[in-house]
């Protein structure tokens, strides 16, 4: 049941970032409009979105608080200078964010994406051990099957192989934790894993290997999302946090995924009890209306940085669309939106029975294992026997024919949906998905 191409749009020109180009331009899907928790495919069909675009539509589509606010802030002032100028939003918008931050990370740097906040959020952590005294602490330790997103930087200290091994050297002085997906010891856990807090402990180990003197970071994802819903152990970030701050080193959270209520709470590391040192989020913050990225940073890291003639430009960093008026209008009224409509705890309130409905499907064809926390899912499927993918996939197409878009990772399915879902709408997904399991086979 594949679409046809718009009239208007001809298949030939846009290069489909992270797509099968060929394959999806013979059989195109293609989205029209959206409100609420559904799309509508340019077949007219409605397509129960299963998660909030590309985990960042937390509040749901089509929301008029935030296209309001966009409009005007357009109308009235379309784009501002935040290089040696400045306007109000950005001001107004990151004192919101570290009211709603952990614990004493109150310096906000904003960006347009998830990866530049990867990028930026390295830089920092470099450039403060500089500013410190600690310059041979250049060393970045990432994580397997991690995702920060597509610049060096990140993928540099990322984990996912097809994302790297096209684009030669990585940055140099890069090192890998070993990542905490344990299907023996840990398949369909309920809630966190019970196994695996000793991969903390590797850190250690590369501590003695690299000497800490030579650290400057540790970049993970409190828990990764696009290399399949893979969640920390019991005990794993605690241990992390620990070892780092014994060393001297600083601890990055990327929030990416995680932020704005996905896993309850506005940030993962409030819901797990662990600060980081510095914190990147983007997706949610705007409720994907409207491009933006930001990093949070803990005062005593800006305060280092503000030691010299106060004529100096403390931090050789930034993009043109840093705090775009725009952006940080998207961004305010979505913030609001949490707030009033309190969408953070709404997580919290629906993990059980969210938990209950997935491992409904524990019974189905190829199912080996089942990830929930919050109102984030993964589905792990056994390989189909022709490569690793296919059936995920599979499993992605059948979804979205039978009216629900999924998300697929390898073989694993991952569902995030917006946090203004219904239980009659969880009941409906799993319907959708357990038919799309069974006729992909
Ligand atoms: N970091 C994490 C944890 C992500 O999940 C993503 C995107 O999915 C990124 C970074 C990159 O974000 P963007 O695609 O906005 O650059």
């Amino acid at each position: 049941m594949s679409q046809d191409f718009h009239p208007n749009a001809s298949p030939d020109h846009f290069w489909m970032p992270f797509t099968a180009n060929r394959q999806f331009k013979a059989t195109p899907r293609l989205l029209e409009s959206a409100e609420g928790m559904y799309y509508t495919a340019s077949d007219g069909r409605q397509v129960l979105d299963g998660t909030a675009g590309l985990w960042c539509c937390n509040a749901g589509h089509g929301r008029r608080e935030i296209s309001e606010a966009v409009s005007k802030q357009i109308a009235r002032m379309d784009f501002a200078p935040t290089f040696q100028m400045g306007h109000p939003l950005p001001f107004e918008l990151a004192e919101k964010l570290a009211a709603i931050s952990p614990e004493g990370l109150n310096r906000v740097f904003f960006t347009n994406s998830g990866s530049e906040s990867a990028d930026t959020a390295l830089k920092i952590a470099l450039a403060y051990q500089r500013a410190i005294g600690q310059g041979s602490r250049t060393r970045l330790i990432g994580r397997e099957l991690a995702y920060h997103g597509v610049g060096f930087g990140g993928m540099s200290v990322g984990g996912m192989a097809n994302n790297r091994r096209a684009f030669g050297p990585m940055l140099p002085g890069v090192d890998h934790l070993p990542h905490t997906l344990d299907l023996q010891r840990n398949a369909f856990s309920k809630g966190l894993p019970q196994h695996g807090v000793e991969r903390a402990d590797e850190l250690e180990r590369l501590v003695v290997l690299h000497g800490a003197e030579n650290i400057a970071a540790v970049i993970v994802e409190p828990m990764s999302g696009s290399a399949g819903v893979i969640l920390p152990p019991v005990g794993y970030l605690q241990r992390l946090r620990e070892i780092t701050a014994k060393h001297g080193i600083l601890l990055i959270f990327d929030e990416v995924i995680t932020g704005f209520g996905r896993v309850g709470e506005a940030f993962a590391a409030q819901r797990w009890g662990v600060t980081p040192d510095i914190l990147t989020c983007a997706k949610g913050l705007t409720n994907g209306a409207i491009p933006m990225g930001a990093v949070l940073v803990a005062d005593h890291l800006f305060d280092a940085f503000m030691k010299g003639p106060e004529s100096v430009i403390e931090f050789f960093h930034g993009y043109t669309y840093s705090g775009h008026p725009v952006a940080c209008a998207a961004a305010l009224a979505t913030q609001q939106i949490y707030q009033q409509e309190n969408l953070f705890q709404k997580a919290i309130d629906l993990e059980p029975y969210w938990q209950e409905a997935l491992f409904s499907l524990r019974d189905l064809p190829n199912v080996i294992d089942i990830r929930t926390v919050g109102l984030v899912a993964g589905i792990q499927f056994a390989a189909h026997a022709d490569g690793v993918g296919k059936r995920g996939y599979e499993v992605f197409r059948e979804c979205f024919e039978k009216g629900l878009l999924v998300r697929a990772s390898g073989d694993t399915i991952a569902l995030s949906p917006a946090l203004i879902v219904e239980k009659a709408e969880i009941d409906q997904m799993m319907e959708l998905l357990a038919d799309g399991i069974r006729q992909a086979g």
